[in-house]
């Protein structure tokens, strides 16, 4: 991606260029950034939708799955007429509709063990819009082997959390969870819940793109929807962490 700005460009993002955070620098930042997006769904939507409207340059839309009527209360990079179809492809489409000047890597895959590095390889950030803890942790490993920021979201019902982990700098999703890794059943949700999770994935994938303000970092963040309260955890590091932890002197690099 060039390193300066269009017409065009200048004209579609004014009214951020104009934040003195951002300025037409920062913008030039988010315009060379590429961000994976590990899910196409209630996450992934608002996600993918808010950074390609912002100008991100490249976004890896990482998803398996095929688009279903029960997906259509959240999942709004898809409309009707997408039933059937890979939802990668549907993304693809909806977000180029958005912001042509986006490229889009539409990865129709699951994510393992072993491809995990591969897909993420080369991205500034990849962000957490997953449905299950294995592939969370599968992810976790693989962003902090790579060095790369990872941003968790998930959601349930009107609850949903987030936390940003920086390898090498703040806990990590493995110092949190112990959790198994069966496959959970269909998870409740509303979808104004993964709107407002991954609205801030994205506000938080702008901020550490451009490197202003205050991460998410060693913070749980937890949006109740029903009595429309955040509240925030102070998370310490687990220093026998199997994904993060230094008692053997490296990373675990198990992926
Ligand atoms: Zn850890």
């Amino acid at each position: 991606m060039p390193a300066f700005l269009s017409t065009e460009e200048r004209g579609r993002y004014e009214r951020q260029i104009g934040i003195d955070e951002i300025g037409e620098a920062g913008q030039v930042k988010l315009k060379q950034a590429k961000v994976c997006i590990c899910g196409a769904g209630g996450l992934g939507s608002p996600a993918a939708m808010y950074l390609a409207a912002a100008g991100i340059g490249t976004i890896t839309l990482v998803d398996h799955d095929r688009v279903a009527l029960t997906n259509l209360n959240r999942q709004i990079l898809h409309g009707d007429s997408d039933i059937g179809r890979f939802k990668v492809a549907s993304a693809k489409a909806t977000l180029h509709q958005l912001n042509a000047h986006v490229i889009v890597n539409a990865v129709q895959s699951h994510i393992t063990q072993e491809n995990a590095r591969a897909l993420v390889a080369d991205h500034d950030i990849i962000i957490d819009a997953l449905d299950n803890l294995g592939t969370r942790y599968i992810l976790n490993k693989a962003a902090l082997v790579s060095n790369i920021p990872f941003i968790h979201g998930a959601v349930n019902g009107f609850e949903g959390r987030i936390m940003t982990i920086l390898p090498g700098r703040s806990t990590c999703l493995r110092c949190l969870y112990r959790g198994p890794v069966e496959p959970p059943p269909a998870i409740p949700v509303i979808g104004v819940t993964p709107a407002v999770i991954g609205a801030l994935q994205a506000t938080e994938a702008i901020k550490i793109i451009i490197g202003i303000g205050e991460f998410l970092a060693d913070r749980l963040l937890i949006y109740d929807g029903l009595k429309l309260k955040f509240s925030e955890f102070k998370l310490r590091k687990n220093p026998t962490c199997d994904h993060c932890g230094y008692s053997s002197g490296r990373i675990s690099s198990c992926v």
